[in-house]
């Protein structure tokens, strides 16, 4: 009840006072900050794929300073030497303004992460962006097939029929590498399954479709369940430990994550950073009331 009512006045409560909540969760206000962590995560043992915190823009304008933006994190991030990939969100480069505008911004991003062979993935956002996101997804692959991939949300009913429409784009040289999700936003009942029990069912037989088609599935979750789920079916298909990750991110769940880690499986962790970190984290302590009791007890001990 009261962690609830913490989350719901969050986004009302001074910046300052929500940073002592949330930055155990971002990675810091700039690429310098987000690169020493990275680089810390990386000598434990997990790559990161580095995300500038942001999502909605209302001009072209900002769209092109993102894509700066992306680009000197790649320079930065690749000269420093961090074992880790990129996340972006499509929408922080114009998508519902204008799809072909976003479409030159992320391809140069990607360009560029391919230049380093590195890879960027598409953050998959609410479901009005979703056939744009394939759509991205399917015109970058054709020019550089090794260098991106995608999100899907279990939560999404279309999921399922998703993953077997790309699969004429998977082949054994190039695995098709896409990260799934339960899905963080609020969609409604008729397109989104709504109950825990349903979502990790389908979850899971989206990860066993996966491995099934042998393309290369990044389990985005904290949740045991899931994890355990996935597990058994790394056993019943045998899949070898370079055909699979796990996703956390950053600052959630490190017993669980380091577990996995100790055990030998791929973990990359998720690097938020920027300046917009106030709505990233007011998002996701509303996502997860429980976070708040347990970084109000963090607070309390400290003082
Ligand atoms: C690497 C990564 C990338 C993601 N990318 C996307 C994306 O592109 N699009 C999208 O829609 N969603 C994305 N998500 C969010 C995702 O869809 C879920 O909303 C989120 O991960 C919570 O679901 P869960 O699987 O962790 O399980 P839940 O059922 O939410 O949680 C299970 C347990 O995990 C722990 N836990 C879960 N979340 C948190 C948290 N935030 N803080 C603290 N503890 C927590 C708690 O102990 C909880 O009881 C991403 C998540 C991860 C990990």
């Amino acid at each position: 009840m009261i962690n609830t009512l913490i989350s719901n006045i969050l986004p009302f409560m001074p910046e300052k006072l929500v940073w002592l909540f949330s930055k155990d969760y971002i990675a810091g206000e700039t690429i310098e900050q987000a690169i020493v962590n990275a680089l810390q995560l990386n000598s434990d043992g997990m790559m990161t794929t580095i995300d500038v915190l942001g999502e909605c823009i209302s001009t072209l304008e900002e769209a092109d300073a993102n894509k700066k933006e992306y680009l000197e994190v790649i320079a930065k991030s690749e000269a420093a030497g961090v074992n880790g990939n990129y996340s972006l969100k499509p929408t922080f480069f114009g998508l519902l303004i204008d799809p072909e505008v976003a479409y030159n911004h992320i391809r140069e991003v990607v360009a560029k992460a391919a230049s380093y062979r590195n890879f960027v993935r598409i953050d998959m956002e609410d479901s009005p962006c979703t056939d744009l996101s394939i759509d991205l997804l399917r015109r970058i692959k054709e020019e550089f097939p090794e260098n991106i991939g995608l999100v899907f949300q279990a939560y999404l009913k279309r999921t399922h029929n998703d993953l077997h429409n790309l699969s004429d784009l998977n082949s054994k040289e190039i695995p098709l590498n896409f990260r799934i999700c339960k899905g963080i936003y609020n969609e409604s009942p008729e397109i989104a399954y709504k109950q825990y029990e349903n979502i990790n069912k389908h979850f899971l037989e989206d990860v066993e479709y996966m491995f099934q088609q042998k393309m290369y599935p990044a389990i985005a979750t904290h949740d045991k369940n899931v994890v355990n789920g996935t597990l058994e079916l790394v056993k019943k298909y045998k899949v070898s430990k370079n055909m699979y990750e796990f996703q956390m991110l950053y600052g959630v769940t490190p017993a669980l994550r380091k577990s996995l880690v100790d055990d030998g499986h791929r973990m990359r962790v998720y690097v938020p950073f920027g300046k917009q970190w106030f709505g990233y984290c007011t998002r996701r302590l509303k996502e997860n009331p429980k976070m708040a009791g347990v970084i109000i007890k963090a607070i309390f001990k400290k003082s």
